[in-house]
């Protein structure tokens, strides 16, 4: 199948497979196991052997690992993701969302942002559906919260404390401030616990140009259910970060839940009350629900894809299900070097199960038996802000402050996919440490027309569009835009 040719994806109506010289494999997602697998399958497989398609909804694989440096600034935000169509040479790329799986029939059903849905049929099935935020019923949050699972989301979170930092210093309200300055995340596993680090330390190096706002006044709380932060780490390091995370004044409040958040109004469940404009939703991960209620792929209690030790999707029994394969966070890939477990949703293992995936479906394709993914865990890094970390390696090795830092910084580098986006990240680190973080909120990105609309005039109520004067336009003459009154200056305007 050449680039793009759609000629023999077929409309949801009429599609049936049929024969197919070449087959083709379908991978659904694009992130860390849908882009190591495409690549991966390309290299091993040659066009004649196999067409291969991912599917969608963005145009990138994002590197989440790198995402509280994103949302810090320490990382451009278009780094930290990977174009498919420049990192998938040879595979062809469908953007759009899957909303249903008939393996039976060997048919997916794809939305596009734009048009009919449409069917894609395929000889072999890779599901890397990855996971969504996992959230719970909680009065406010659906209104007030923002999840931190994408780069999407990390750099509005960025944007959004530049900009209330902002917004503070230009105010002499106390409790507006005190709103403004809050900023509450929920859930101290490790995208929680890195996020909060990260963005406190940008928050507080960025107080240096705020002639109005002190360290003091910043007020960064954590929430977590459990007695401790950081679970993939050993008790004496993870208490080893909460101490150190404490020291620079974030708050922790363990064995408590968030109760409620309307209107910002922070509700816990030990009975804390505080307004806060910012509240982080990190408190865990769920398998991509499309699995569980569009498909009729074996899915286990999580909603995960039950897969054996060599990625193959499996019913309950055990029983191969043939031409279907899973990994990553939307499946539940038993740990063969701890018998009864199955391997964490991370990045560490959701890229070497995409490799191993790949291998095995080249080796079903020459009639050859699959091998068993098996990876012990090199251990676990996270960043705790520019120039601090803790790092646990083989269960023996424990490194924090700098040195835990660079291992993070190398670790993760040397991961993220393409040359091309390692050199990128490389030499913005150099110039950060040349010339200091960049600490612009470019807050107008997500409402870019708020400007144009606002300076926009209704059409006349006949439906007459209003006629341009060589002076500009008449409606704006009639309206008086473009003229400031002094009583439409800002409070801290009129203060000065
Ligand atoms: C903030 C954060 C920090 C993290 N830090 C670390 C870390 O330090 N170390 C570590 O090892 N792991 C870390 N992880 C976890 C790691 O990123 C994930 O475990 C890993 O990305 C899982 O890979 P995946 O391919 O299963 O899912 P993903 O990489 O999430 O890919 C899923 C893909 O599916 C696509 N998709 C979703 N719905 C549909 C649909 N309906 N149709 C088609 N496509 C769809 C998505 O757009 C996405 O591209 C972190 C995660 C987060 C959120």
């Amino acid at each position: 199948m050449p680039q793009n040719d759609l000629t023999s994806v077929s409309r949801a109506q009429t599609a049936s497979p049929r024969p197919r010289k070449v087959p083709r494999v379908v991978v659904l997602g694009g992130g860390s196991v849908g882009l190591y697998a495409a690549r991966r399958l390309r290299k091993k497989l040659g066009r004649r052997e196999a067409a291969i398609v991912v599917v969608d909804p963005r145009p990138y694989m994002t590197y989440a690992p790198f995402l509280p440096e994103a949302a810090a600034g320490s990382i451009d935000g278009r780094d930290v993701v990977a174009p498919h169509r420049r990192a998938l040479k040879g595979v062809d790329v469908l953007q759009g969302k899957v909303v249903a799986i008939d393996h039976g029939a060997r048919r997916v059903t794809i939305h596009p942002e734009e048009g009919d849905d449409y069917s894609v049929t395929y000889d072999h099935l890779i599901v890397g559906l990855g996971s969504v935020s996992r959230t719970l019923p909680i009065p406010g949050l659906a209104e007030n919260a923002i999840g931190f699972k994408n780069v999407e989301e990390a750099i509005a979170v960025r944007n959004h404390v530049l900009n209330r930092m902002d917004v503070a210093s230009s105010t002499w309200d106390e409790q507006l401030r005190r709103r403004m300055l809050t900023f509450t995340f929920v859930g101290g596993g490790f995208a929680g616990v890195e996020a909060i680090a990260e963005i406190e330390d940008m928050a507080r190096y960025a107080t240096r140009n705020y002639a109005t706002i002190e360290e003091k006044d910043l007020r960064f709380v954590m929430i977590e259910g459990a007695g401790r932060i950081l679970p993939e780490l050993s008790e004496p390091m993870a208490g080893y970060a909460l101490e150190e995370l404490k020291k620079r004044g974030i708050e922790f409040h363990l064995n408590t839940f968030l109760s409620s958040c309307v209107d910002g109004h922070v509700v816990t469940s030990t009975g804390v009350e505080f307004d806060s404009d910012t509240i982080v939703w990190t408190a865990g991960v769920k398998a991509n629900p499309v699995i569980k209620e569009a498909s009729d792929l074996p899915v286990d209690k999580m909603g995960r894809v039950t897969v054996l030790p060599t990625l193959q999707v499996a019913d309950a029994d055990g029983n191969v299900v043939p031409n279907a394969w899973a990994a990553g966070d939307c499946a539940a890939v038993p740990d063969v070097l701890n018998p009864g477990k199955f391997c964490p949703p991370n990045a560490q293992h959701a890229i070497r199960e995409a490799t191993r995936l790949a291998d095995n479906l080249a080796l079903e394709l020459h009639s050859e038996k699959p091998v068993e993914y098996r990876h012990k865990s090199v251990g676990t890094v996270a960043s705790l802000g520019l120039y601090k970390g803790v790092a646990e390696l083989f269960g023996v090795f424990k490194l924090r402050g700098v040195l835990a830092w660079l291992m993070h910084r190398s670790y993760h580098v040397m991961a993220m996919p393409t040359g091309n986006r390692k050199i990128r990240i490389f030499i913005g680190w150099i110039g950060q440490f040349l010339l200091g973080r960049e600490l612009v909120s470019l807050g107008s990105l997500h409402d870019p027309r708020a400007e144009f609309r606002a300076a926009s005039v209704p059409p006349k109520k006949d439906g007459e569009p209003v006629k341009q004067t060589a002076q500009g336009s008449a409606a704006a003459a009639e309206s008086g835009t473009g003229t400031v009154d002094a009583d439409d200056r800002t409070p801290a305007a009129k203060a000065s």
